[in-house]
């Protein structure tokens, strides 16, 4: 058996763990980011980390094949930096000599929603597949695409940003300065921000009520809540989420053909309710022949346990790719 050190970089929590070749956890811990230190201790840590886990499973550098790490933002594989991460203070991080400073391996960086796309295909709801997308629902909206069983990250590794395709050309303006983006819509920020629009809007809706009752602020659950309930100007915000959705994952099956799209995230506690109509919108409006089969579309299975195997994973991939790390 073979095995990977993953580390899962993110803004509150370090997360690292030996994983085996089909993408088992055999160890993990885990450490605070304390994301205001300066960037090299932050870094140290990460080694620091994942030589913890090594010792404490009675391993040494030569029983590890090679250490992967998964990071938002912009990594630079190539030479082994960090160019950039959001949320967290760094720029042009020599990721990859300071990890090699603490256990001498082989070292691969790439960003979060790949590695967590990654994980899927070996581990989780993608196992089995050779093409599938995984999308990540949160405050933003992360995509990872893997074809033909690898991370596909297009030029300067800096691929692929599906958050920001758009659904609704002249939209409503995006933190990436384009109008109408996918993630503006569909990320839980946006269903938050058109729930307290359409109670605005609606002064006898019960979305005021569930509004107040939580604190003055609606979250990801309240409209549908008040669907539930019956609430006109609620299922308004839920078809809206679900029809800017379903036009997302439209364009994602045009663009790759995936085998299956996974979602993971907050939302999808909403279970059938989100899942049965996105499918079905999104599936109507994919260029798909006829007789020809669907892509399916599911819930991500790998939890928070996706950064650490998926970064494992990339790290053999690139290893058994011959990359230098
Ligand atoms: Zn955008």
């Amino acid at each position: 058996m073979q095995y990977f050190i993953g580390i899962d970089l993110g803004g509150t929590n370090i997360k690292a763990g030996i994983v085996d070749q089909d993408g088992n956890i055999i160890r993990k811990a885990s450490v605070k980011t304390h994301a205001d230190r300066d960037q090299i201790d932050i870094a140290k840590d990460m080694g620091l980390l994942a030589q913890k886990v090594m010792t404490d499973e009675g391993l040494t550098p030569s029983d590890i094949e090679a250490i992967g790490i998964g990071s938002p933002g912009t990594p630079d594989n190539e030479n082994g930096v960090l160019i950039y991460a959001n949320n967290l203070p760094f720029h042009q991080l020599p990721l990859r000599e300071i990890i090699r400073q603490v256990i001498d391996l082989p070292v691969y960086i790439d960003n979060d929603a790949n590695v967590a796309a990654l994980a899927e295909s070996v581990a989780g709801g993608a196992r089995g597949t050779s093409h599938s997308v995984t999308i990540t629902i949160g405050t933003g909206l992360g995509g990872g695409v893997v074809i033909n069983k690898r991370i596909y990250n297009g030029f300067n590794n800096a691929g692929c940003e599906l958050g920001h395709v758009v659904v609704q050309s002249g939209g409503v303006t995006c933190t990436c300065g384009r109008k109408g983006c996918f993630e503006v819509y569909s990320a839980a920020t946006g269903l938050i921000r058109e729930t307290h629009q359409a109670a605005l809007e609606n002064p006898d809706s019960v979305l005021n009520r569930l509004i107040a009752e939580n604190g003055g602020e609606a979250d990801g659950k309240t409209a549908f809540i008040g669907m539930r309930e019956g609430d006109a100007a609620a299922t308004g915000v839920v078809d809206f989420y679900i029809e800017m959705l379903a036009e997302g994952l439209a364009n994602i099956i045009n663009a790759f053909m995936p085998e299956i799209i996974l979602i993971g995230g907050g939302v999808c506690n909403e279970g059938d309710a989100l899942l049965l109509p996105v499918k079905e919108k999104a599936i109507s409006r994919a260029y798909l022949g006829e007789g020809v089969a669907v892509p399916r579309i599911e819930l991500a299975q790998m939890g928070n346990d996706a950064g650490i195997v998926g970064a494992a994973m990339m790290g053999m991939d690139c290893l058994k790719d011959g990359i230098p790390g």
